[in-house]
C-alpha cells in the first residue's frame, strides 16, 4: 500500500530537517511544497509584477515551468530550466512568498501538481502548511510540528546571517500572514499529531515518528 506522511507547521519548527531525515529513514520520497511556492515567487519577482495584482501573479505562475525534485538527499528546484535552490531561500523571496501563496488560483494550481507528485510515489513525506487539511487529507500520518517563536527564531538565525530579534519579528509577521488568510485553511488538521519540538532535538522527533509508523 502507499504511505503518505504529512508534516505541517510554521517556519523554523524543524519541519524540513525532520521531513527529509524521516524520508531518508523510510527510503521514501520527499516533497517540499514551500519550495514550490518559493519557486513561483522567484518567477513573480523576476517578472516584476505588482504583488497586489493577483491576476498578473497567477498569469506568471501558470506560464512558469517549476520542477521540484523528490530526493530527500538532495534538493533540486528549477524554474524555466534554471536551478534556483539558493535563490529561493533569499530574503527577497522570503519577503514576498506569503503574498504569492495567498493567491487562491496559485494555490489551486500548485496543490493539483502536489497531488500528482504524491500519487506517483509509493512512499512520500510531504511538508508544508496545508498538507493534512487540503493536499493530502488521507495521509497515513499527519504531524503538526511546532516550537516556541523564540526557539524557531534561534534555529532560523543560526542558518542565516540575520540577527535573532529581526528573525523573530519576521517569523511572527509570516505566522500572522499565513494564519489569517481567509482563502483557505492553513490550519492544523484535527487528526494531526502535535509535536512541540522546543525541547527536543531532531533525532528525537524523527525517532518518535518512526515509532508511530512502526518503522
Ligand atoms: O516552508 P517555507 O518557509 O519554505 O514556506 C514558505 C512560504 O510558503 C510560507 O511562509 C507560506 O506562505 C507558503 N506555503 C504555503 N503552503 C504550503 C507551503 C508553503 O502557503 N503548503
Amino acid at each position: 500500500a502507499q504511505c503518505v506522511v504529512a508534516v505541517d507547521g510554521p517556519s523554523g519548527s524543524g519541519k524540513s530537517t525532520v521531513s527529509r531525515r524521516l524520508a531518508q529513514a523510510l527510503d521514501a520520497c520527499y516533497l517540499d511544497t514551500g519550495a514550490m511556492y518559493r519557486a513561483a515567487t522567484w518567477a513573480v519577482l523576476l517578472a516584476e509584477v505588482d504583488l497586489a495584482d493577483q491576476e498578473s501573479i497567477f498569469k506568471v505562475v501558470i506560464d512558469t515551468e517549476i520542477i521540484i525534485g523528490i530526493d530527500p538527499a538532495q534538493q533540486a528546484v528549477e524554474v524555466n530550466g534554471t536551478a534556483v535552490n539558493a535563490e529561493i531561500r533569499g530574503p527577497q523571496v522570503t519577503a514576498a512568498v506569503s503574498a504569492v501563496s495567498a493567491v487562491p488560483m496559485v494555490r489551486q494550481l500548485l496543490v493539483s501538481r502536489q497531488r500528482e507528485i504524491i500519487a506517483s510515489a509509493q512512499r512520500i513525506v510531504v511538508e508544508g502548511r496545508d498538507i493534512g487539511m487540503v493536499v493530502a487529507p488521507h495521509a497515513d500520518l499527519k504531524v503538526y510540528l511546532t516550537a516556541s517563536v523564540d526557539e524557531r527564531a534561534r534555529r532560523r538565525s543560526s542558518e542565516t546571517d540575520a540577527d535573532h530579534a529581526a528573525t523573530a519579528q519576521d517569523l511572527a509577521r509570516r505566522d500572522h500572514l499565513d494564519s489569517t488568510r481567509a482563502t483557505d485553511p492553513l490550519r492544523k488538521a484535527p487528526d494531526a499529531l502535535v509535536i512541540d519540538s522546543t525541547q527536543m532535538d531532531i533525532d528525537e522527533v524523527v525517532a518518535t515518528l518512526r515509532e508511530l509508523l512502526n518503522n
